[in-house]
């Protein structure tokens, strides 16, 4: 069985896309056998792999509306040489969604339901969620196992976290009763900055053991990288980002699987 972890925070900008695509490609190059959903319009996940959004004949958004298998629509990730990371791409079309699954019956579950049928596939299967609380950030929450939780040690990080972990709880009461927080992971962290320390710190208290220890730095090669279609792990593996999402990767490994 598949572990499987979306990756959200409902603001935009924190790192939800770079932490599940340099998560995803140093779990692939750990010899797992990785998923990586793109479930934002935006596309950036799959053009952060390698895969161009432009050219797509079939995307996550025929799978949700049960016009595609992920079979069908996944792709292998040029990026990564041992070819263990796939991609379920996205792109503008997936806008439509939104409305389109409006009327429909099992809405929030179509992306779990089309996940089950390559479950036995996949080591890990993550999931890149929009900026949103929307539809298709519910039929993240309802796919998955666990939330991983990107963040910024700022001030109003910690405001917006409260309406993500009410969200969470919603679904884990009436949708999806395995859904957990897995962790919060502190990323573009700056160790200078006094702020960020007391952020940090209240983080810790609050949430304990759910804080990774991985810390991901502000780093200007994990930037960089998309431009290329390679996840920063790829593009500069040597760099501190990439050394810091590896280092994650193997947190996250011990967590699901300890030795
Ligand atoms: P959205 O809400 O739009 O989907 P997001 O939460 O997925 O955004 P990203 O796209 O991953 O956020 O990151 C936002 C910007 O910050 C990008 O330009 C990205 O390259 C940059 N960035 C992310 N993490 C780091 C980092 N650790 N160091 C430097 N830049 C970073
Ligand atoms: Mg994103």
């Amino acid at each position: 069985m598949s572990a499987i972890f979306a990756v959200a925070n409902q603001k935009g900008g924190v790192g939800k896309t770079t932490t599940a695509v340099n998560l995803a490609a140093a779990l692939a190059l750990s010899e797992q056998r990785t998923l990586l959903v793109d479930l934002d319009p935006q596309g950036n996940a799959t053009m952060g792999c390698g895969v161009d959004k432009r050219s797509l004949k079939t995307s996550v958004y025929q799978v949700l509306l049960e016009m595609a298998d992920v079979a069908g629509a996944r792709q292998v990730s040029p990026a990564v040489e041992n070819g263990k990371l796939h991609v379920l791409p996205a792109n503008r079309d997936l806008a439509g969604a939104e409305v389109e699954l409006v009327d429909e019956e099992r809405r929030e579950k179509r992306l779990k339901e089309a996940l089950a049928k390559v479950d036995s596939e996949y080591d890990f299967i993550l999931i890149d969620c929009p900026p949103s609380l929307s539809m298709l950030t519910l039929n993240g929450l309802c796919a998955a196992h666990g939330v991983v939780i990107p963040m910024q040690c700022e001030y109003y990080a910690l405001e917006g976290l409260s309406d993500l972990v009410n969200t969470i709880k919603r679904v884990h009461a009436n949708l999806n009763a395995d859904l957990k927080i897995i962790g919060l992971l502190r990323v573009m962290f700056d160790p200078r900055s006094t702020l960020t320390a007391q952020v940090s710190a209240q983080l810790e208290q609050h949430f304990g053991d759910k804080v990774f220890k991985a810390v991901i730095p502000r780093n200007v090669r994990l930037a960089e990288a998309p431009s290329y279609g390679q996840p920063g792990v790829v593009f500069d593996r040597a760099a501190k980002g990439a050394q810091a999402y590896l280092e994650f990767a193997r947190e996250m490994i011990e967590r699901v699987r300890p030795a």
